[in-house]
């Protein structure tokens, strides 16, 4: 814990820590010795990760990277943190993020990061003039430069899978339901999950293994399904393993040189015994609008929560309630937070949720409907995590663009499929590029096995 401590504090220029308390972690590093040293501590023991800051944490603040939340302390940690902590991990301390998860680039957070007085955007240790990827990129960024060995992430539309791509790590968003939502701060709960990131494979299994199993009293869309060892089957063979090849994940879109390392890690799959077979998921390209309905539409409703009344910021100068909650919510939310407020306001209001929301749920059941054909011809899907490699920092201005470069995550979050990121290789610039694999409901042990193969 102080080795990754030290290192944080020397690194801290890549913004992916916004707070990092040494006393609590040291204290949770004495109590885990202790227990290894009484011969009970648990599989993780003393292991030290970091913790996107969605979750909410009892030794930590917890702010979803927004002034909103700045100095909040939850009484209680969530299921995942908690879950960690009894197989004896120590939290390094949180991780910088979009507001609530909004974003894919880590441009978002509300919030200074740990050395810093002003929020900044997080910087990819690759090339500190781009982007980690987001929303969790402080996630990835803290990993990639060895900040961490592991931390969690979210992914609602993407947030682990492409930030792993742009950072040259692994991360896995498992099936919708297998890991506790309970104290995850929500931004559309449909299709926020918790998951691992790490360096490889291995790691995000041992993580993987103590984060999901069922918690039926506080989640309510928690699956009754037993936990798993994800590490059991990770050698195993992969020789005839089916790679369901889409060709819309290959289009126009994707850029040349992620194009040339996705390829050629699909060869490097065949070497190992996999065939690749074509399959289609036709409805890829309504994926982007689909999910910018409903996920803004879930957004409006959680964060409706923040009034002003039960915790968080509240303006200082007021007329009255009304004032108030204009005022707290015009002050603690960012741009980007109050646009999909906005929009998500408008699909659900009367005379327009027929023709948006309505329209974007069926059209969801249909994506859904689409990876069922496909899997009947293969195991795994596979393409590119995302159509280019990281950015530069404040090289995508406009929202629009931002919302299209997720084309490739958003089909399996709105399935609710396990989807997993693998460093493939490298793009132009020797910048990362990502290989997903999406499995079908349950599959994360062979998605894993598939990762842990290549590696
Ligand atoms: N980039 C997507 C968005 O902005 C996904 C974010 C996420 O998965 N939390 O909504």
């Amino acid at each position: 814990a102080q080795h990754f401590l030290a290192r944080a504090r020397q690194h801290q220029n890549l913004g992916a820590f916004v707070s990092i308390d040494e006393d609590a972690t040291l204290a949770q590093a004495r109590a885990a010795d202790a227990l290894i040293a009484a011969g009970q501590g648990g599989k993780l023991a003393g292991v030290p990760i970091a913790h996107k800051d969605i979750f909410v944490t009892k030794d930590f603040p917890s702010t979803a990277a927004s002034k909103m939340l700045e100095g909040y302390q939850s009484p209680f940690d969530a299921t995942v943190v908690k879950k960690l902590a009894d197989a004896g991990v120590v939290t390094l301390g949180k991780l910088n993020c979009d507001e609530f998860a909004m974003g894919g680039a880590n441009e978002n957070s509300a919030v200074a990061p740990v050395g810093f007085a002003e929020p900044q955007p997080v910087r990819n240790p690759w090339d500190t003039n781009r982007v980690p990827g987001g929303s969790s990129g402080g996630s990835a960024a803290a990993v990639a430069a060895r900040l961490a060995p592991a931390v969690t992430g979210t992914d609602t539309g993407g947030s682990i899978r492409q930030p792993a791509s742009f950072c040259g790590i692994t991360g896995i968003k498992p099936t919708y339901g297998r890991a506790s939502r309970y104290g995850m701060i929500a931004f559309a709960s449909s299709l926020d999950q918790a998951g691992p990131m790490g360096r490889s494979a291995e790691d995000c299994a041992l993580l993987l293994s103590e984060m999901c199993g069922p918690d039926l009293d506080r989640d309510s869309t928690s699956l009754d399904y037993p936990a798993e060892d994800f590490t059991a089957k990770l050698n195993d063979s992969i020789e005839g393993l089916r790679i369901g090849i889409p060709a819309e994940f290959f289009g126009e879109g994707l850029a040349g040189d992620v194009r040339v390392a996705v390829d050629a890690a699909l060869k490097e799959y065949e070497k190992l015994g996999a065939k690749l077979v074509p399959v289609s998921l036709p409805r890829t390209e309504l994926s982007v609008p689909v999910y910018y309905i409903l996920a803004p539409a879930e957004a409006s409703s959680n964060l409706s929560r923040f009034d002003g009344v039960k915790f968080g910021h509240r303006a200082a100068k007021y007329e009255d309630l009304n004032d108030m909650y204009k005022k707290t919510r015009a002050e603690g939310f960012g741009d980007e937070v109050k646009r999909r407020i906005m929009i998500g306001a408008y699909v659900l209001s009367e005379g327009y949720y027929d023709a948006y929301y309505l329209q974007a749920q069926k059209i969801r059941r249909m994506i859904a409907d689409d990876f069922q054909a496909a899997f009947k011809d293969c195991d795994v899907i596979a393409g590119a995590a995302a159509p280019t490699t990281a950015w530069a920092i404040g090289g995508k201005a406009d929202p629009v663009s931002n919302y299209l470069a997720d084309i490739f995550t958003l089909p399996a979050s709105l399935a609710g499929l396990p989807g997993l990121s693998l460093p493939a290789g490298f793009g132009d610039g020797g910048l990362p590029v990502g290989l997903q694999l999406i499995g079908n409901y349950f599959s994360e042990s062979r998605l894993l096995n598939a990762a842990h193969r290549f590696q």
